[in-house]
């Protein structure tokens, strides 16, 4: 018989041991080894078996047994340790409390939060990345509020069916046993926020607190009395429904985020968020909420929007146009033609994110369009994804170059106190003192090459048991009663070269491009010498059956009798597996198709272990491959087609594997170790352990893209707003006079008919300002390399002052030093400036010598 309704009774804890239920409830834990450990330790068996999850390692153990804690001195004095650690932890200065001036509270946006198991809110990168972004500004004291949805199932389990195919569940969470507690009112109400729907309906949302560390971050949930069925559904699934129900939950997520913000600060009296980050553009509707709050305020959209540009970071995701969310205008506009935002006009939001643009679609409304229109600062997640966007959305700003669009990147970064393996922490710890991860010297003399390989071992071992045991619990559920096959408990070889992959099945992230020579891989994987095995995993989105058909063939690869024992498909990838998979893989194999995988965290979290990459060079590995650190698959970018792209790329995979790989893997020194191997282990782990780390990222964000927009806000919004009011003004001024504005002439001197380095260039050029004035614009030369069909690279660009001024036409002069030998070029631009755009590019203008 089904429930109608559930719940869960939380344990009383005794006095003693009250701690525990604090310690429980702030996922700090969940990054922390000795509280995680504190747990274990009062029942390890139900530990494993809750998942790892101490409110449900809390609910499931005997009364008994926390009785007999409750009078053990050392435990209680033990809890009440780590409990004086965490709220150390929670209030001391840390990093960011060290910088002058910068923005006393930051809001992040995510759709997706990937924190720890025992929250299942994530589907893949995205929601990881979010959960380490949190953690990292955490330990560095950022003082960011997040906001996401609480999605009632999360997203799906995956199992695998006798046929091989993918089966989705979507187990129903009870927010009473989660990490989680309602925002209230001071007199016990629930705080709620409503968003005004079509046909005079109401979305009423309640608000989820979630202690990060010393983050917080709110999740937005609609399962409520005061919504009807429809509606309490909004948020019942990740990125569930299409169409109006993924529209409903952007919403949700944008607008009710900030209105959620302004009650949770107002009612714990934390300071307002200065900068609003959108970790991708399903939380782009956030600007507009500010936008009818601003108008509210008196001022008048476009200088509204002049404000919240100022102070919103927007970072892409996507590098394929497939990816991103779009929707009908007309559906956007039957939703703002509401009371959903006072003073906001539907016409003005559709023009943020309008297609109006070469190549775009009429009638559409991208939400990375309007993100890019709504926030004055954005990036992309790795370098060459940030070079795919500027080049993706270079329609944005007609007539510039793509190295002129607005668009950085700062490279994602994976949380090193979440990923890296306890026992490779515990050798760190025993060697250089607990604490600081980045203090560790790998190269250091005092790890033996021995010991670091036993570790390497352990963690290779800890993978094959757990790996064992998911396949027997698979089989016990898809064979209810039948015992395991024998071989089972001889799946995997603890001493074998292991590689792993494991990823979502999106096509580009070519699954099964191990299979293309199936006889070649089996040759690999029955190595008599020097044997391979490979562990996979990984989710395909339940409407894309072509993802679903490669894990089909995949999984009846693996089970064909001979290689069986040596390539395995885990079902339902996600953190709790990550955790011991890339510590217990040797290789982490990734093989997109270059440059369709943005960044890729996957590689960074084995990295982080001691695995060495063998990887396309797409993403991450693009900028941080040294021929040390692993190997590269060289992309076959020029092959004739894709078939054939495919195979030089298998090729060269199967060969790396063969003839350098294994080999070096193999190659043991009478003590059994492979010491040039470890070699490489020492350089991964200390190069890239410091580069790779979220706290890197996140210092960047800070330094790079926050403060900047803090600052840029605090200036907008002085004298109540005046600087706003003058730059709308002036763009509209700009925008109307800009047709009028040419470079009718150009001329230059200084060098004679055989030009050479150290000559220097004097340009001079006439310039019809159309009514502007030399304050408006900015005149430069730009100069670079001239290509075939006179495109110009590696461009710079040097001023040009103003030297007179007749009739509307004005001289502008300035040089140019002749620097290098080789093909030169130049031309003269002219651009609209203001000290508050933050970019030459950003209206999107240019005025240039044809
Ligand atoms: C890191 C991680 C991902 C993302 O890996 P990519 O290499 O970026 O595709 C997905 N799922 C889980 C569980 C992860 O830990």
């Amino acid at each position: 018989m089904k429930a109608i309704r559930r719940f869960t009774v939380r344990t009383v804890l005794p006095e003693a041991l009250s701690g525990l239920e604090e310690l429980a409830g702030n996922l700090r834990w969940s990054w922390h080894e000795p509280t995680m450990q504190h747990f274990a330790s009062i029942a390890p068996n139900e530990w494993d078996e809750s998942g790892r999850d101490p409110i449900a390692l809390l609910g499931a153990v005997e009364p008994s047994r926390l009785d007999e804690l409750a009078s053990d001195d050392d435990f209680v004095w033990r809890t009440n340790a780590l409990l004086a650690d965490l709220h150390t932890y929670l209030t001391e200065p840390r990093w960011y409390q060290g910088i002058e001036g910068a923005p006393a509270s930051i809001a992040y946006f995510s759709p997706e939060f990937g924190i720890a198991a025992a929250l299942p809110q994530y589907s893949g990168g995205l929601g990881i990345l979010a959960g380490d972004h949190l953690k990292s500004a955490s330990d560095l004291g950022v003082p960011i509020i997040a906001v996401g949805l609480f999605y009632r199932s999360g997203y799906f389990r995956q199992a695998i069916s006798r046929e091989g195919w993918q089966q989705e569940t979507y187990p129903v969470l009870d927010p009473d046993g989660l990490p989680l507690s309602v925002v209230r009112h001071p007199d016990g109400r629930a705080a709620m926020i409503t968003l005004a729907l079509p046909d005079e309906r109401a979305l009423a949302a309640r608000i989820w607190q979630v202690k990060v560390g010393r983050v917080t971050l709110l999740l937005l949930d609609t399962d409520v009395p005061e919504n009807d069925d429809e509606l309490r559904s909004v948020t019942d699934r990740l990125y569930g429904g299409g169409g109006e129900h993924r529209l409903l939950q952007e919403l949700l997520l944008g607008i009710g985020g900030v209105r959620a913000i302004g009650v949770f600060t107002q009612l714990t009296g934390t300071p307002e968020p200065l900068v609003f980050h959108t970790n991708e553009g399903h939380a782009g509707f956030l600007g507009l909420e500010r936008i009818s709050d601003l108008i509210g305020d008196g001022l008048s959209f476009s200088e509204a929007l002049q404000v919240v540009r100022a102070g919103t970071v927007f970072t892409t995701h996507t590098p394929v146009p497939a990816g991103i969310d779009r929707f009908d205008a007309s559906l956007i506009e039957r939703y703002f033609d509401t009371e959903l935002l006072p003073g906001v006009d539907p016409e003005d939001v559709l023009a943020l994110g309008a297609e109006d643009y070469e190549g775009g679609v009429a009638d559409t409304f991208n939400m990375a369009v309007m993100g890019l229109r709504l926030g004055q600062r954005a990036n992309g997640v790795s370098q060459l994804h940030g070079h795919v966007s500027r080049g993706m959305f270079g329609a944005l700003w007609p007539g510039f170059d793509e190295d002129d669009v607005p668009i950085t990147s700062v490279t994602n970064g994976v949380h090193a106190p979440t990923w890296t393996d306890p026992l490779l922490l515990g050798l760190a710890e025993s060697k250089f003192g607990a604490g600081d991860l980045f203090a560790t010297d790998w190269n250091s003399e005092q790890i033996s090459d021995g010991e670091l390989w036993q570790v390497r071992g352990a963690m290779r071992q800890q993978l094959v048991t757990d790996a064992r045991r998911r396949v027997g619990d698979a089989w016990r559920e898809q064979n209810p009663g039948v015992g395991d096959p024998a071989w089972y408990s001889s799946l995997l070889d603890p001493n074998i070269l292991t590689i792993g992959f494991a990823r979502r099945v999106p096509t580009y992230k070519r699954l099964t491009l191990m299979l293309h020579d199936e006889n070649r891989l089996r040759a690999l994987l029955l190595h008599p010498e020097r044997p391979i095995q490979i562990v996979i995993a990984g989710k395909s989105h339940p409407a894309d059956d072509e993802g679903k058909r490669l894990i089909q063939r995949l999984v009846e690869f693996a089970a064909e009798h001979d290689v069986r024992e040596r390539i395995v498909f885990l079902p339902n990838y996600d953190i709790a597996m990550a955790k011991l998979l890339y510590p217990g893989t040797d290789v982490w194999l990734n093989n997109p198709l270059r440059p369709l995988e943005a960044c890729g965290t996957s590689g960074m979290k084995a990295a982080l272990n001691g695995s060495l990459n063998l990887s396309i060079l797409d993403g991450w590995w693009a900028e941080f491959y040294d021929e040390e650190n692993g190997w590269a698959i060289p992309s076959a970018d020029s092959a004739g087609d894709s078939a054939e792209r495919d195979k030089l790329e298998a090729d060269s995979m199967y060969d790396l594997i063969e003839h350098q790989i294994a080999p070096r893997f193999y190659d043991r020194g009478d003590d059994g170790v492979p010491h040039r191997w470890v070699q490489s282990i020492r350089h991964t782990l200390s190069t890239l352990t410091p580069v790779l780390s979220a706290d890197r990222m996140v210092r960047e964000y800070v330094e790079r893209l926050y403060i900047p927009a803090a600052t840029a806000e605090t200036a907008i919004t002085a004298n109540s707003n005046q600087p706003a009011r003058e730059l709308a003004l002036w763009k509209t001024r700009v925008n109307a006079a800009w047709p009028s504005v040419q470079v009718t002439h150009v001329e230059s001197g200084g060098v004679d008919a055989l030009p050479q380095v150290g000559d220097t260039l004097h340009v001079r050029a006439q310039v019809a300002l159309g009514g502007l004035t030399s304050d408006d614009v900015a005149v430069e030369v730009v100069y670079g390399r001239a290509r075939d069909g006179d495109q110009l690279v590696e461009t710079q660009h040097a001023p040009l002052e103003q030297t007179g001024e007749t009739n509307g036409t004005a001289t502008f002069a300035g040089s140019v030093p002749l620097g290098r030998a080789g093909s030169f070029g130049y031309n003269v631009r002219v651009v609209p400036r203001h000290p508050l755009l933050a970019s030459a590019a950003e209206m999107g203008l240019i005025a240039a010598a044809i």
